[in-house]
């Protein structure tokens, strides 16, 4: 979210800018009932959607670069104008120095590996 800038040492190395090649979404609750979780594997089972818990609670994370990210360098092509969160968004310790799954308490990437932990959470799981 920081984008590479001239000047920007640390953003200038790191190639690609990890940071702008995904959004978040904080859900609004921690899903507690079967019926929340079968609408989270429903969110998961599409392409580039993942869930994930950290200390702060649950969040969507869509995969994808974001669309002002130029190539080869990872420089924000709107630089100026850029969204506040972007702004906000500090490299004193970030993506660069470790990857953001390092700070996940749980973490799914697909359909299957959230329908494991509902098995696991649910003894009662697609029994109706
Ligand atoms: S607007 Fe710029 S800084 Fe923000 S995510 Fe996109 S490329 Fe990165
Ligand atoms: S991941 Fe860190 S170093 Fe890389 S562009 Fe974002 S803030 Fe800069």
């Amino acid at each position: 979210m920081a984008g590479a800038t001239p000047g920007a040492n640390k953003c200038t190395r790191c190639h690609g800018s990890r940071c702008c090649t995904y959004a978040t979404e904080a859900l609004g609750a921690a899903p507690r009932s079967k019926s929340d979780f079968e609408h989270l594997l429903w969110q998961v089972s599409h392409q580039g959607v993942e869930i994930y818990k950290d200390a702060d609670g649950w969040y969507l994370m869509f995969q994808g670069a974001c669309e002002h990210l130029l190539p080869p360098d990872g420089a924000c092509a709107i630089y100026d104008t850029r969204p506040q969160i972007c702004r906000d968004y500090s490299n004193d310790w970030c993506e660069f120095d470790e990857p953001a799954e390092k700070g996940f308490e749980l973490y799914f990437r697909n359909h299957a590996e959230l329908l494991a932990y509902c098995k696991k959470r649910f003894k009662s799981w697609g029994k109706r």
